[in-house]
C-alpha cells in the first residue's frame, strides 16, 4: 500500500537523516539523497545510483516519492501563465500556478483542498474546506514547477512562458520564488505550511530563501502572532479588503472571528517583532470598496505600520457577481494613497485570467 509508505517530501533534511539511522544506516547518506530529491529532481529510487543498494531497497520499501501527476495542464494565452492542476494520492486534485514575468519564476502553492474561509468572491471560498495538505504536498507542488522548468519543451501556443532560449537550453531558467497564494488559508494550516517551508529553504536544495518566498492570510491573528515570534523571516501579506469592520465582514466571513482592530494590532506586533513591512492585499471591487472615501480610510487604518499596498481588481468567478474596478478609478485609489498617506501600492495585472489562474479563481473544475 503506497498509503504507508513514507512521503519523502514530507520530511526536513535533519528528520531525513533520523529516519536513515533509524533504518540502520549511516545519516550521511542523507547529502547525496537530499541532492538527488531537490537539486536532480529524480522521481525514481532506481535513478540514484550513488545510493549504496541497500538503502535503495529500504526506501522502494518503505518509502515513496510523492510526486504529484498532472491531471490538467493549460496555458494562458498571456504567454506567462501556466496552471496545473495536480492529482493527490486520495484522488483529491489541487491548482498549482506557475508565473513567469519580466525573468522572475514564481510558483503560486496551494496549502488546503478548498478552504474555510469563505470569502465571498474567491472560488477556492466558494467551493468550501475539504481538507489540509501535508508538507509534502506543499513541496511536491514546488517540485512539480521545478521539474517543468527543466523539460526541453515543446511549448503550446505562445513560447516564452518557458522556452525564452531554444529548447533543450533552458538551464538557468530555475524556480526562484514561492508565493502561499493558491487554494487555502496557509496559516489554517499552519504546521504544515511551515514545515514546508523549512525544506523549501534548505541550501542544500530548492534554496527557496527567505526573500523568496510570501505568505498571504486572510487575517488569522492567532497565526500572525505565531509568525512574528518564527526564526523563519517570509514575506507576510495580509488580505484587508476593507478597512471598517462591518465592511470586511460582508466579504471576509473570518473576520467575525477575528476583528478588524485585532487584525491590525497583530499586524503592527508583527512588524514591531521582525522589523519587516507587510503587504496588504485589496481586491478592486467596483462600487464597492473602490472609492476615495475607502482609500482614505486604508491610509488612515494602516497610518504608522510599515505597507504596502497591493491592489488586485477583482477576477471572475462563478459565485460573485462583482465587476473589477477600472483603472482610472485604480489610479485614482493609488493617487490617494502616496499623495495624503505616502503609503506604496502596485496594481497587480491580471494574468491568467483566460485559463482561472488569476487571485482567487482556484477551483478545481476541468474546463
Ligand atoms: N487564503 C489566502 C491566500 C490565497 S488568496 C488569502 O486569502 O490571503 C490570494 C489573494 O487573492 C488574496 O488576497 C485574496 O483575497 C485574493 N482574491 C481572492 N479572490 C479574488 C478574486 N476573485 N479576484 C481578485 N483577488 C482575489
Ligand atoms: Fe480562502 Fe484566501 Fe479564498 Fe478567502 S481569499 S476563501 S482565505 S483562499
Amino acid at each position: 500500500m503506497s498509503h504507508s509508505r513514507i512521503n519523502l517530501y514530507d520530511f526536513t533534511r535533519e528528520a531525513l537523516r533520523q529516519q536513515l539511522v533509524r533504518w540502520g544506516f549511516n545519516g550521511m547518506h542523507v547529502r547525496r539523497l537530499w541532492a538527488y530529491l531537490y537539486l536532480e529532481l529524480k522521481d525514481s529510487f532506481d535513478d540514484m545510483p550513488d545510493l549504496p543498494a541497500k538503502v535503495r531497497a529500504r526506501l522502494t520499501a518503505g518509502a515513496r516519492l510523492g510526486l504529484l501527476p498532472t491531471a490538467l495542464e493549460t496555458d494562458s494565452s498571456d504567454g506567462f501563465t501556466r496552471k496545473y492542476l495536480l492529482a493527490l494520492a486520495d484522488g483529491e486534485r489541487i491548482e498549482t500556478v506557475l508565473m513567469r514575468y519580466s525573468g522572475r519564476v514564481t510558483a503560486c502553492v496551494s496549502s488546503q483542498v478548498g478552504c474555510a474561509m469563505g470569502c465571498v468572491f474567491c472560488a477556492t471560498g466558494q467551493m468550501g474546506y475539504t481538507r489540509h495538505l501535508t508538507p509534502g504536498e506543499i513541496v511536491a507542488q514546488a517540485v512539480h514547477v521545478a521539474r517543468a522548468l527543466r523539460e526541453p519543451r515543446t511549448t503550446v501556443g505562445t513560447c516564452h512562458l518557458l522556452g525564452d532560449k531554444s529548447p533543450g537550453s533552458d538551464a538557468g531558467v530555475r524556480l526562484r520564488n514561492i508565493v502561499l497564494m493558491g487554494m487555502g488559508e496557509p496559516l489554517h494550516n499552519y504546521d504544515a505550511v511551515m514545515q514546508a517551508v523549512d525544506i523549501l529553504r534548505d541550501p542544500g536544495g530548492l534554496a527557496l530563501g527567505s526573500e523568496r518566498i510570501t505568505l498571504s492570510t486572510v487575517g488569522v491573528v492567532p497565526g500572525i502572532l505565531r509568525l512574528a515570534g518564527e526564526k523563519r523571516p517570509l514575506h507576510l501579506a495580509v488580505s484587508l479588503h476593507a478597512a471598517t469592520q462591518a465592511e470586511r465582514v460582508a466579504l471576509v466571513p473570518a473576520a467575525k472571528k477575528w476583528p478588524l482592530d485585532e487584525l491590525i494590532a497583530a499586524c503592527r506586533t508583527y512588524s514591531e517583532r521582525t522589523g519587516r513591512r507587510i503587504f496588504y492585499e485589496w481586491t478592486l471591487i467596483e462600487g464597492k470598496n473602490d472609492s476615495p472615501e475607502h482609500a482614505y480610510a486604508v491610509g488612515r487604518l494602516l497610518r504608522g505600520l510599515p505597507a504596502q499596498v497591493n491592489l488586485i481588481p477583482l477576477n471572475p468567478t462563478a459565485g460573485y457577481a462583482g465587476a473589477p474596478t477600472r483603472s482610472e478609478a485604480a489610479k485614482r485609489f493609488q493617487k490617494i494613497l502616496a499623495d495624503e498617506f505616502k503609503l506604496p501600492s502596485t496594481v497587480r495585472q491580471r494574468r491568467g485570467i483566460d485559463i482561472a489562474a488569476g487571485c482567487g479563481q482556484l477551483a478545481v473544475a476541468e474546463a
